[in-house]
């Protein structure tokens, strides 16, 4: 075993973590010897519920069992994915919104499952932020705003101008063009000392506002 250079130190991966993550301990007497009694999926497949009878003392218990799945945050240290946390940041997001608990649930079933469907042992917690988004956007605009502006880290009131001026756009896919002749510019006065001759532009609605050089 000393011909040449040491062989690369993955080749042949030691599998004992992954095997004593397995072994399902009964909560009774710790014995590792069960039996499935009865398996099924739990929500909506992204788990398997299973009942399990011990082997050595008999006692009965459930095992809900999901594939494991690492958050890389981005200072590098990982913790594993948990829904609960999902649920605590869209749940701040939505403080004194009208969103029902269940609808929260719901949201953060979906981003487990986006998330877990992608296959993937680990994923970068800014991917996890993201997952969240699309299914915020269509809860709720304000959560999604402030969701947005924690998230992506909003640092200036033009950062929430270009989200909120997307979420218009979104929100009124066709150019208003017939709209334009609408005289509510005078609502909003004359800008202070602008002597101007000329007739109000037709396309106001983008001067509003705005000093006159
Ligand atoms: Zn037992």
């Amino acid at each position: 075993m000393h011909d040449g250079p040491a062989p690369p130190a993955r080749a042949r991966p030691v599998p004992r973590d992954e095997e004593v993550t397995r072994v399902v301990r009964c909560p009774f007497c710790r014995a590792a010897d069960s039996r499935v009694v009865d398996s099924r999926e739990a929500d909506e497949g992204s788990a398997i519920r299973r009942r399990r009878a011990c082997q050595a003392c008999g006692q009965r218990f459930t095992t809900v069992e999901a594939p494991s799945l690492l958050v890389i945050k981005r200072s590098g240290v990982t913790e594993p994915f948990r829904r609960d946390k999902v649920l605590a940041g869209v749940r701040k997001a939505c403080q004194g919104r009208p969103v029902t608990e269940d609808a929260l649930a719901a949201l953060a079933q979906r981003v487990e499952q986006d998330v877990r469907a992608r296959g993937v042992a680990g994923i970068a917690s800014d991917d996890v932020g993201r997952a969240i988004l699309t299914p915020l956007h269509d809860l709720d605009e304000v959560a999604y705003l402030r969701f947005a502006s924690v998230y992506r880290a909003f640092e200036f009131l033009a950062d929430f101008e270009a989200e909120i001026a997307l979420l218009r756009l979104e929100r009124e896919p066709g150019p208003p063009a017939d709209d334009r002749h609408e005289p509510e510019v005078h609502d909003l006065g004359p800008p202070a000392g602008a002597a101007v001759p000329a007739p109000p532009p037709t396309g106001a609605r983008a001067s509003g506002g705005a000093p006159a050089p």
